[in-house]
């Protein structure tokens, strides 16, 4: 059953007891979610314990670490392994962050081994993937989505893609305040849905779950979801406002 999701991403904010008391705002407030419903918080690594211990997952809410390396083991100093995340029970994982492709050089081939990794763990990956704004304007950004795709998720079985989140997130509209209008956005999920159908095929294709991201807040995200092929929204800043983020949680279609 394709899910309507609220992810937040809090990226490298918040200490301890800011991200505590921000997790217990936003579930105090106790958002009733419908069974194809589910909010996920992505969190900084020292907090996964933390903020799993806080969600209730039979109640829709779980918790994403934001990345995950590469190789399952070894001398990595500094890595976390998608296994490593499976011991503690973490059950999606953020991967291919435009942040972590522009920063940390994530090529498309490193993308399909951490997805490769995390579903050999039981780790439903959160897949992005968005076009820079040279890349709008020349009109070249359904072709470019197209191809990180490919390059990063076309290996995979019909049962594994299922299991994979698509986060289409535009660089031009990440933490800028730029939203894309609903209409560009729907059709850019339509496009890579399409793009799915051709692969897999329709069956697969309609119950992939696309997420938008890029300054999604709670004023614009009913408007945004509202759209038939938008399946809720990966979400930066606004993740960090408990009331912003129930808001959008509150958005998500029914
Ligand atoms: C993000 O980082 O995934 C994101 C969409 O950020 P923001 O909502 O701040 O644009």
């Amino acid at each position: 059953m394709r899910k309507q999701i609220a992810a937040a991403n809090w990226k490298m904010n918040l200490t301890y007891g800011a991200a505590e008391a921000l997790l217990n705002d936003i579930l105090k407030e106790q958002v009733a979610l419908a069974p194809d419903q589910k909010v996920i918080f992505a969190v900084p690594f020292p907090y996964l314990i933390m903020a799993k211990s806080g969600v209730e997952e039979e109640q829709g809410y779980s918790i994403a670490a934001q990345n995950c390396y590469s190789k399952s083991s070894g001398a990595y100093t500094g890595e976390v392994s998608a296994e490593m995340l499976q011991s503690i029970g973490i059950k999606y994982c953020v991967i291919g962050h435009s942040e972590r492709r522009e920063y940390f050089g994530e090529s498309a081939e490193m993308l399909a081994e951490k997805v490769d990794l995390c579903l050999q763990h039981e780790i439903e990956p959160v897949f992005c993937c968005g076009e820079a704004l040279n890349i709008r304007e020349e009109g070249a950004q359904n072709n470019y989505v197209q191809t990180q795709l490919e390059a990063s998720l076309f290996h995979l079985t019909e049962d594994q893609m299922l299991k994979v989140i698509i986060a289409y997130e535009p660089i031009w509209a990440i933490g800028t305040g730029k939203t894309a209008s609903s209409v560009q956005a729907q059709e850019m999920h339509a496009h890579i849905r399409s793009v799915f159908a051709a692969k897999y095929g329709d069956e697969v294709a309609n119950n992939i779950s696309i997420l938008y991201g890029g300054s999604v807040k709670g004023s614009n995200a009913a408007e945004l979801f509202s759209k038939p092929d938008v399946d809720g929204g990966l979400v930066g800043g606004a993740s960090l406002v408990a009331t912003d983020f129930v808001e959008i949680i509150k958005a998500l279609k029914r």
